[in-house]
């Protein structure tokens, strides 16, 4: 979502003159677009500011300017005390106000010395106050169509920093895919803090879910090859959606969605709302419908209270599922959330331990999913040249990295392939076809 966000106030800005800088030091303007979700990605924002607070007295000193903004969720959680505890800060937004960007850097241009926080939750919806995408994003790209999240999950800062849950409407969201696919695009992320509590307005009238958005998308988008989403949850993993998995062929067939435990106890504590048997029973009916589908996840360890037996839960639930990878994370307190307060903080040692045994029990299931690819052939979508020369690379259906030697006229396209070697995080392959799926189509 930040990637996305950092594209769309290029495009915002663009228009104002401004392009990007190759890097901080030849820069007008540095925007640093941060998270919240963990303590450490919160605390790498002040660590990088300390490092341009330099950049800004050299250039100053060479009688130029340096304007540094913090973005994103820090911004929004912390907003003033940035500025009182940085002072080569010039302004702080938050996820919700970048559109107003222009605006900001027009008021702190004109008077020297002036310093902005803006972090309101704004009436309006900052999407009708972008303009078209202007920068390519290349043969994959993002696209948001849901933002914010009224779960309240009691680990997670998201309802804070990114506000209430609200859906663009299906007009929008397809004018954007077409606007993206014009430009090259071939695949498409739908992105949201809960992409499948999607329910925007509906082009005539009344409000569609995902899985309904996806199938217009694969219908009325040209030259729209794959389509993806995340992130989802468990909650909202609807019967529509399920079956879209099974019949819309440019819906990949890989599935990032979090479980974080596999203890019932656990689950509660963080107000998830679902058990360990829900996800099981989605995982099932996903399978029913798209047998060969990666599936992925993200698990928190050491939440608060979280005992041997609840870790051995979510290690059983994991050889229950079989991942094709996963993300996973020591739990981390966040201000201002309610298991922040709870006196039953799981030790750090402990929280390394079991985060190194998951990850070496996911990662032994990532290799075997890989392997079941050996000797198989598949489409690989190509994006870009490869690390040796002669080489490119690209995606497999399942989201696994795939480097095959072919020319680079394939950057762009989907060719069909054939796996000839599994490595521990990639694959490569050989190419059968180099013909592609719109040809396919046109033909
Ligand atoms: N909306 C998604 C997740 C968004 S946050 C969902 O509900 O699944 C991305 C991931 O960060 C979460 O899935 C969780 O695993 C992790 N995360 C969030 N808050 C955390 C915290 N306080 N400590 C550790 N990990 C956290
Ligand atoms: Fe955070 Fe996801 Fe829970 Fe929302 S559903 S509170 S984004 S973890």
């Amino acid at each position: 979502m930040n990637v996305y966000d950092s594209v769309r106030m290029a495009d915002v800005l663009a228009p104002h003159g401004f392009v990007s800088a190759d890097g901080p030091v030849d820069a007008d303007m540095v925007i640093l677009n941060t998270c919240h979700i963990r303590e450490k990605a919160a605390e790498k924002v002040y660590s990088e500011i300390g490092r341009l607070r330099l950049l800004k007295r050299d250039r100053e000193a060479a009688g130029e300017r340096m304007i540094i903004a913090v973005g994103g969720c820090v911004g929004q959680a912390e907003g003033a005390e940035i500025i009182a505890r940085a002072d080569c800060v010039d302004m702080v937004f938050g996820p919700q106000t970048y559109h107003r960007l222009p605006e900001m850097v027009t008021r702190i241009m004109r008077k020297a010395g002036t310093r902005i926080v803006d972090t309101e939750f704004p009436e309006e919806d900052k999407f009708d106050h972008l303009p078209e995408e202007s920068a390519a994003q290349g043969t994959s790209a993002f696209l948001s169509i849901q933002e914010g999240c009224d779960k309240f999950c009691t680990f997670c800062v998201v309802p804070y920093t990114r506000g209430t849950e609200q859906s663009r409407p299906v007009a929008a969201i397809t004018a954007e895919a077409r606007s993206l696919t014009a430009a090259g695009s071939r695949e498409i992320t739908l992105l949201g803090q809960n992409v499948n509590a999607y329910h925007g307005e509906a082009p005539q009238g009344g409000e569609w879910g995902l899985g309904r958005l996806i199938r217009h998308l694969a219908d009325t988008v040209p030259d729209l090859e794959r389509i993806r989403y995340t992130t989802s949850h468990p909650r909202d993993m609807d019967d529509a959606l399920i079956e879209a998995h099974g019949d819309v062929p440019q819906l990949m067939p890989f599935l990032h969605l979090p479980v974080q435990s596999g203890s019932d106890r656990i689950l509660a504590a963080m107000n998830r709302q679902h058990t360990a048997a829900d996800y099981m029973r989605i995982i099932d009916k996903l399978r029913s419908a798209r047998p060969d589908i990666g599936l992925s996840s993200d698990f928190i360890v050491g939440f608060p209270d979280e005992s041997n037996q609840d870790f051995a839960d979510t290690l059983r639930l994991i050889r229950e599922v079989s991942f094709a990878q996963a993300y996973s994370f020591k739990y981390s307190s966040r201000p201002g959330t309610p298991a922040s307060g709870s006196e039953y903080q799981v030790e750090e040692s402990i929280k390394d331990d079991r985060l190194a045994t998951l990850q070496q029990l996911v990662h032994a299931q990532q290799v075997a999913f890989n392997h079941t690819k050996a000797g198989l052939t598949m489409p690989v979508l190509f994006e870009r040249k490869g690390r040796r020369p002669g080489q490119v690379q690209g995606r497999s259906p399942y989201m696994q990295p795939v480097h095959a030697e072919a020319p680079e006229r394939l950057i762009g396209t989907v060719a069909t392939c054939r796996i000839t070697d599994v490595l521990n995080n990639s694959l490569r392959a050989e190419i059968v076809t180099a013909e592609t799926v719109s040809e396919r189509a046109d033909a």
